[in-house]
């Protein structure tokens, strides 16, 4: 039987923590390895992060600016992860999908959410309208 749930909070730097946490706990009766618990979790703070960071840049009032988890598990004992968000959106999805590409020249920006995202998940589909905003779904 298929397995659902959606959750949506502000996008708030602390809420990262949150959505980790609560994907984690969703899969947990699937009795997933320690190996795959931390994949999982590391690629929901990516997404996460990201629409934070890049979503909601220079938003004035965060507590309404807000991102989406929403997570599914299928009979087949697989689980789609879509973090999505009503941000600024991604001009370019292919450039910025390239490992070491980034917008923020920063030293705590490294280029390589989606790369990690791709590594630690079986799939991974970004759509973005520049504008409207972002959904990444994710499958393992
Ligand atoms: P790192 O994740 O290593 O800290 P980064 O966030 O810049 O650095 P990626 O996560 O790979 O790297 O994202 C690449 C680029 O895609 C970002 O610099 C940003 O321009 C854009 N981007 C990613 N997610 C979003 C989003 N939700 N909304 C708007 N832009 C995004
Ligand atoms: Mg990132």
């Amino acid at each position: 039987m298929n397995n659902r749930m959606k959750t949506v909070f502000s996008a708030l730097a602390e809420n990262e923590a949150f959505a980790r946490s609560a994907a984690a706990a969703f899969v947990m009766p699937l009795d997933p390895t320690v190996e795959e618990l931390t994949e999982i979790k590391t690629a929901v703070s990516e997404a996460v992060s990201n629409s934070v960071i890049h979503g909601y840049s220079g938003w004035e009032d965060r507590s309404q600016a807000m991102v989406e988890l929403e997570c599914e598990i299928n009979g087949n004992g697989r689980v789609t992860i879509i973090v999505s968000d009503h941000g600024r959106g991604i001009a370019n999805v292919e450039k910025a999908m390239q490992p070491l590409f980034s917008t923020v020249e920063s030293e705590e920006r490294s280029g390589m959410g989606f790369t990690v995202m791709e590594s630690f998940m079986d799939k991974l589909q970004v759509k973005s309208e520049e504008g409207k905003g972002t959904a990444v779904t994710m499958t393992k």
